[in-house]
């Protein structure tokens, strides 16, 4: 890869697929697979992504928002795709483009149940969502006679799949809580199976869930960070390749002098004779301001330069007083050599906010 001329986000689509490959090896083999893809393929590039791992042979996609999976649609994705987090507003565009949605409360299921009948839609494909103990979106357990009163003696929609969303999945402290959820689940299946007549597939795991719940893969699993190469845990990390790194450039280099502060509100004072460089990049790109003041570490050249002072809307400035390097050279923020892990963790957050933040204003390259 040529070095950065300009702030990218370069995504190599070889450590696409070999997270692909490491996770599905985790399942039997009839296992189905589905991509999560929401928030443009966390933060790298939904569509490029969704076709690649289309071409791959993924099952399922899902995203959080119908106007995710238009997107999709319009890209050429033709597997199904699960609409995570659907809103009524979007039932008739849901319905048009064959996207598949969640349904995750009585509301939901009788507005949805309206639209298709409307539609004039013959067992269209719905997902049936239980909270388990996230209690964030979902339907309780005694709630299954309301469900199946509603599908009774109606051909509108049928119930493709059941699933529900494990809360801790990737804390090993909290097992005890993550074994509750998987029985409450196995008690909904087998209550609603048993009253549907039919079995749905069945899903529960998310990435953290294929490495510790494998047992627990059902008829599919989704995973999204995994396939972005995070895996919440070291051991898996060192198995899994991040797709994606952001590169910028250091636009401009500054000698100063003991005592002289840097940025918006003076926020650093050099302490001795300091040079520093000033990047093109910053809180609008998706480096908010809590990796400034010294907290975050750069790469500049293979040495590690601190953010210092407040990050500012479209500039960073780092500490480079012992690192060489001229204005021109490449900078990195996170990639396979610079975890977003790591670097996330130094502002008290998770790779998930970190790399899905990194807004559109961001050119994406692809590794040739
Ligand atoms: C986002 C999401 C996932 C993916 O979780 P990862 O930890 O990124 O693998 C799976 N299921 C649901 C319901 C989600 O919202």
């Amino acid at each position: 890869m040529p070095r950065a001329t300009e702030t990218v986000l370069e995504i190599d689509l070889k450590s696409l697929e070999h997270n692909y490959h490491f996770l599905r090896s985790k399942l039997n083999q009839e296992t189905k697979f589905l991509s999560v893809v929401k928030a443009f393929a966390y933060g790298s590039d939904a569509e490029k992504i969704a076709l690649t791992l289309q071409d791959l042979g993924t099952d399922y996609f899902a995203v959080a928002y119908t106007q995710e999976g238009v997107s999709l649609r319009n890209a050429g994705i033709t597997k199904p795709i699960l609409v995570l987090h659907p809103q009524p507003i979007n039932f008739d565009v849901l319905i048009e483009r064959c996207l598949e949605p969640s349904i995750y409360s009585p509301k939901i299921l009788k507005e949805f149940l309206e639209t298709a009948k409307k539609h004039g839609q013959n067992n269209y494909p719905v997902h049936i969502k239980f909270n388990t103990g996230l209690n964030r979106l979902g339907f309780w357990e005694n709630e299954i006679d309301f469900i199946v009163a509603h599908l009774k003696g109606q051909n509108h929609i049928k119930i493709a799949s059941i699933f529900s969303h494990l809360a801790a999945s990737e804390d090993m402290t909290e097992d005890e809580f993550t074994r509750k959820q998987i029985s409450t689940f196995h008690k909904i299946i087998v209550e609603l199976g048993d009253q549907l007549g039919y079995t749905p597939f069945r899903h529960l795991l998310n990435t953290s869930g294929i490495i510790n719940y494998t047992d627990a893969q059902y008829d599919m699993v989704r995973s999204g960070i995994g396939l972005y190469g995070y895996g919440n845990d070291a051991k898996i990390d060192k198995a899994l390749k991040p797709i994606a790194t952001l590169k910028t450039i250091i636009s401009q280099i500054h000698k100063l002098e003991p005592g002289e502060s840097v940025g918006y509100n003076r926020a650093h004072k050099s302490s001795g004779y300091t040079t520093t460089a000033t990047l093109p990049l910053g809180h609008a790109d998706g480096i908010g301001r809590h990796y400034g003041k010294g907290k975050t570490y750069v790469m500049v050249n293979n040495k590690m330069a601190p953010i210092i002072g407040n990050v500012c809307m479209d500039m960073i400035m780092i500490d480079i007083t012992n690192i060489e390097c001229k204005e021109g050279d490449e900078v990195i923020l996170f990639g396979p050599q610079l975890s977003a892990h790591d670097v996330a963790k130094t502002a008290n957050t998770i790779s998930y906010e970190l790399i899905t933040g990194i807004s559109q204003r961001v050119k994406r390259v692809y590794v040739p």
